[in-house]
């Protein structure tokens, strides 16, 4: 590290992070506020005492996106004349690239997903950058601050103040274990980044990459250093966790370590997908002392001609089977679930089956979602045909449906 760096580190800067999305996200910024703590950054709650703020952000929703692109302007309205660094970073960052630049100029630098790990590094580049304002290098190459790929845009001087990092594909090990968790008593495990299901409605594919698992020693490692913290909760994490494999270790392999580790105290996973989840998972969920009695299964749709587009793997049978299955093994375990209305070509009776699934299966709970079309996606080959109003009042009908059952499931 540079001693010009050194000196900005001795004039403690403060970050503020917002974190959008998934618990993935929310572990992805504790790595990024533990790494940085390391570097000797502060952190603060309010964006108007932050010197750099930092957006962790969420593509796989346009509403999600809409939400930060506000945020940004409302920050750099907030901040007029004083308009911190802003740096961007997680799924947004690897979906628009240096084109975030040209929609929010005040972005100073933009870090996708596997990326992460460098963001201690051009933050300091970036103030140096701001240091140095008005010296605007002449030609690409010749900076010392400009990192990342070409813009496709051209040589535009705009381009050479900025920074953007999207083409990593492996995160290092270390940056699991700074030892950072924002809650006292229980942490987030990664045990997997990625997914190679490429569900048709789905960005994250594109956006975090295929799947990779992490080695089970390092997981088990991770979880041991946490419980010396004084961490006695555990939630593993992954987009398919029912695919995790390393070494001949399997998922249930590895619930079974995970279990057996002496403080700690109970752990679940997210997220099972239908067509990996498997009797011995169930039977793991029953017998491991543990291990919470709760399974989140994603549906997403009860008709089979919905769930071929969707590029699901299963049919409405299969699941109804699965979760027969799984109320049998796993007496009185909490179900939950996730449900897309609105999809291409989804027809008044598809919709129906959707809805007489919910009535069936009676979950605990489900996240109901509207359609959103999104880039890169095989759906976006398929003409979003439902009115928004259509839409809406689907969703509405589900939400209120579900609603009834929680109640009902609830007061039991
Ligand atoms: N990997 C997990 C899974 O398969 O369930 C979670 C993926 S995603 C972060 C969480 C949920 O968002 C999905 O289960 C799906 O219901 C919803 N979702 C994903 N893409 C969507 C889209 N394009 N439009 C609406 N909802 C979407
Ligand atoms: Fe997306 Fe499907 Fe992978 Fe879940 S399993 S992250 S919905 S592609």
């Amino acid at each position: 590290m540079s001693k010009e760096s050194k000196t900005y580190k001795n004039m403690p800067k403060k970050i503020y992070i917002r974190t959008f999305g998934c618990q993935m996200n929310v572990r992805d910024s504790e790595v990024i506020c533990g790494l940085l703590k390391k570097e000797g950054y502060k952190f603060t709650d309010e964006p108007k005492d932050a010197d750099v703020i930092l957006f962790n952000t969420c593509s796989v929703r346009q509403h999600a996106e809409d939400k930060v692109w506000s945020e940004i302007g409302r920050i750099a309205r907030d901040r007029s004349g004083t308009v911190p660094v802003i740096g961007l970073i997680g799924c947004m960052a690897q979906n628009y690239k240096e084109k975030i630049f040209e929609r929010a100029p005040n972005v100073s630098f933009v870090v996708g997903p596997s990326d992460i790990h460098k963001i201690a590094e051009i933050i300091e580049k970036v103030l140096g950058i701001s240091k140095q304002a008005g010296t605007v290098p002449k030609k690409r190459g010749q900076s010392p601050f400009v990192k990342g790929q070409s813009p496709k845009s051209g040589d535009s001087p705009f381009f050479l103040r900025k920074i953007w990092e999207t083409d990593g594909s492996i995160r290092p090990e270390e940056i699991y274990h700074t030892g950072f968790y924002e809650d006292k008593e229980h942490a987030y495990v990664v045990i997997s980044e990625g997914c190679s299901n490429f569900c048709s409605y789905c960005v994250v594919p594109y956006v975090r990459g295929g799947l990779r698992n992490r080695n089970y020693k390092d997981i088990l490692k991770e979880i041991e250093e946490a419980i010396e913290k004084g961490i006695t909760k555990i939630t593993l994490l992954g987009q398919n966790v029912n695919a995790y494999q390393c070494d001949g270790i399997n998922f249930v392999t590895l619930l079974n370590s995970v279990n057996s580790l002496k403080g700690l105290k109970e752990f679940s996973f997210i997220t099972s997908h239908p067509k990996d989840t498997s009797t011995d998972l169930f039977k793991a969920i029953a017998d491991l002392e543990k291990l919470k009695k709760y399974l989140h299964l994603p549906v997403q749709s009860g008709s089979d001609k919905i769930l071929k587009l969707m590029n699901r793997g299963y049919t409405r049978k299969f699941y109804l089977d699965l979760v027969d299955n799984y109320r049998k093994i796993v007496k009185g375990g909490i179900l939950t679930t996730d449900i897309i209305v609105g999809f291409p070509n989804e027809t008044e009776s598809d919709f129906e089956g959707t809805r007489n699934l919910l009535e069936e299966v009676r979950f605990n709970a489900a996240y109901i979602f509207k359609y959103s079309t999104r880039p890169h996606t095989e759906a976006t080959k398929l003409d979003d045909n439902l009115p928004l109003e259509e839409k809406e009042k689907r969703h509405g009908e589900i939400l209120e449906l579900q609603k009834k059952i929680s109640k009902s499931k609830n007061e039991r």
